[in-house]
């Protein structure tokens, strides 16, 4: 019954940039402080499936049934009539994605090498669905995915993305996404934790920005600073940015709209949800932070952001 519940959720993924979510198998380690509020983690802990905890080196990963691996050939199916994976119109033009592993890393070395090659089996076996591989361990990538057939083949199907949270990361792990041939190579600034120098990278195709959102425990701050440096440096390294959310902590300068473009302020109507530095006042303080209160508890509506904010765009 529990894992009725979260396939059903997974279906109706509500996340903008994919069609479907597909979990080969639940449970990872953190390795990263973008894990600290792992939202899957305490998903796990809540549930107990097969009454165990999957987290953690030594603990056992659960495979999802085999009705659940059977779905993505359903949705190949759709695909091939040009329907999306719920079997609906798609209302874009392009081909449907698929987010694999929301609850999971697919290069977690704790996961056997069996499901894996199952799951590159479905991979090759779905190629009217572009699969996006999203990993915080980008440097086993290389030896664990069938990277060399699949780079000669014309259906290859696998965006690969990395987890990048800070510019340690990005300055330890982009080089090695870069090194992994694929389709389209992403990085996913989620939650972005620091600043990242994206200029120093060449070879992202897409580069998705977000703030942390609270689950469970307290979303840490979010600069919106962090989202206007990176829009810009995606555009001149010729990545396609995509900003997914804000987060639930949104912090700004009391004068962002003076701050690097002129034009980049909040828009009219949302100065009500301006919580000013308690210790400071606009002229005397400027370049204060303060907190931004947004109504979408994740930050994740476009309709509350600045303009220039609204960037949602795809590698072609
Ligand atoms: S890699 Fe992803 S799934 Fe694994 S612990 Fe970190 S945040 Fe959670």
């Amino acid at each position: 019954m529990e894992m009725r519940r979260y396939q059903d959720v997974a279906e109706s993924t509500a996340i903008a940039w994919t069609d479907a979510t597909f979990n080969p198998w639940i449970g990872c380690t953190k390795i990263s402080p973008g894990c600290d509020h792992c939202y899957a983690e305490a998903l796990d802990k809540r549930h107990r499936w097969q009454g165990a905890s999957h987290w953690g080196v030594g603990a056992p990963r659960m495979r999802t049934s085999a009705a659940n691996w059977r779905k993505p050939l359903t949705w190949q199916k759709h695909a091939e009539n040009g329907l999306l994976p719920d079997g609906k119109t798609p209302r874009h033009g392009r081909r449907p994605r698929v987010f694999c592993a929301s609850l999971a890393d697919v290069f977690d070395n704790q996961a056997p090498d069996e499901w894996r090659r199952d799951l590159w089996d479905l991979i090759e076996l779905t190629p009217g669905l572009d699969w996006l591989l999203l990993t915080k361990r980008i440097g086993n990538a290389v030896r664990m995915l069938r990277t060399h057939d699949w780079a000669a083949s014309t259906r290859w199907n696998v965006w690969l993305g990395a987890t990048i949270v800070n510019q340690e990361e990005a300055d330890r792990d982009i080089p090695k996404l870069i090194a992994t041939p694929a389709r389209v190579r992403f990085v996913s600034y989620e939650p972005a934790l620091g600043p990242v120098d994206w200029t120093r990278f060449k070879g992202i195709d897409w580069l998705i920005i977000g703030g942390e959102s609270t689950q469970g425990a307290k979303a840490r701050e979010f600069p919106v600073y962090l989202a206007r440096n990176s829009l810009r440096a995606a555009r001149r390294i010729g990545a396609a940015p995509f900003i997914k959310q804000l987060g639930s902590n949104v912090i700004d300068r009391n004068d962002a709209g003076f701050e690097g473009d002129g034009d980049d302020y909040w828009p009219a109507g949302t100065a009500d949800k301006v919580e000013h530095n308690p210790s400071g006042y606009l002229e005397e303080h400027q370049g204060a932070p303060v907190r931004v209160h947004l109504h979408d508890r994740a930050g994740a509506d476009p309709a509350e952001w600045p303009e220039r904010l609204r960037v949602r765009e795809f590698p072609v």
